[in-house]
């Protein structure tokens, strides 16, 4: 536990007001033209579904099930590329998809304060050639019907992704929300605090998060993050928790046991109740 104390206090946290200040109004025309290409696209895709006879009930619900496991782990993804690599100071990607990943950690209410654009923007605008992909696909078969609602789907848990995320930073969601919560439909703000406990290097998946054990329990990014060290030479959350802290938490790592051992550790230890039983939030009497 040293080990973690230590890490803390050497955590240089970025000032939350220069990130903040990151927003500028390009950013935001950018943000809305890209909410409504993607309305637009997912609106077509929707029209081009409803009249074929290949789309049923069955294969809907299926690919949008499948679609909300690939979104939940494409938000870990990108979450996690948006945590460990790169900086704020990066020309376009600097100040348009990373300073909102750094801004999080040091002020993580700031996203309960931003509007609807804001909030929704950056994946809209992430998700467009997908969108476009599933609107051009061929639709002449039951397989391709399926592809394409399956990307339709995804990309439209990948743009509720950041809604979700936003309500699980909120004190008091609206009540169906909290009920979505607590019954683990969306990302429960429990299970997602603990992606918020230095050094935020777990727990990456912000759709619904139920993707993030078995990524933990596969060592998934502690793998990749030493696969693209050894390529590339980089360390790991370097601009986001400061150098001599990246450093350290980089050797611990790579000398820790394999995942799938410190995996089965936690599966034993029956002592700590797991972050799904622990109540969502404070009880607030009604
Ligand atoms: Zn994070
Ligand atoms: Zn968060």
């Amino acid at each position: 536990m040293t080990m973690k104390n230590e890490l803390k206090n050497q955590l240089r946290q970025q000032d939350a007001s220069a990130l903040a200040q990151g927003y500028s109004p390009a950013i935001r025309v950018m943000e809305i033209a890209s909410i409504v290409t993607f309305v637009g696209l997912e609106s077509a895709l929707v029209w081009r579904l409803w009249g074929n006879p290949h789309t049923g009930p069955w294969l809907l619900l299926s690919a949008l099930l499948l679609g909300y496991l690939a979104a939940d782990f494409v938000s870990g993804f990108v979450h996690w590329m948006g945590d460990t690599w790169g900086s704020t100071d990066m020309p376009v990607l600097g100040k348009a998809f990373i300073r909102p990943f750094r801004e999080h950690h040091v002020d993580e209410k700031a996203i309960t304060r931003h509007d609807f654009v804001e909030t929704n923007g950056n994946n809209c605008l992430v998700s467009i050639p997908v969108a476009i992909l599933a609107v051009v696909l061929p639709h002449a078969s039951p397989g391709q019907v399926f592809l394409s609602a399956f990307l339709g789907a995804m990309i439209f848990w990948v743009m509720a992704t950041n809604q979700f995320h936003k309500w699980s930073h909120m004190d008091e969601p609206p009540a169906l929300i909290g009920f979505l919560q607590r019954v683990h439909l969306i990302l429960p703000p429990a299970h997602h605090r603990i992606h918020h406990t230095a050094p935020y290097n777990k727990y990456y998946c912000i759709t619904v998060g139920w993707m993030n054990k078995p990524l933990m329990m596969i060592g998934f990014f502690p793998t990749m993050e030493r696969l693209i060290t050894w390529a590339t030479g980089a360390i790991p959350r370097k601009d986001d928790i400061g150098t001599e802290a990246a450093l350290e938490l980089f050797a611990a790592t790579s000398t820790a046991e394999p995942p799938v051992v410190q995996a089965a550790k936690e599966l034993l230890e029956v002592t700590a109740p797991s972050e799904d039983t622990k109540p969502a939030s404070p009880v607030r009497p009604s």
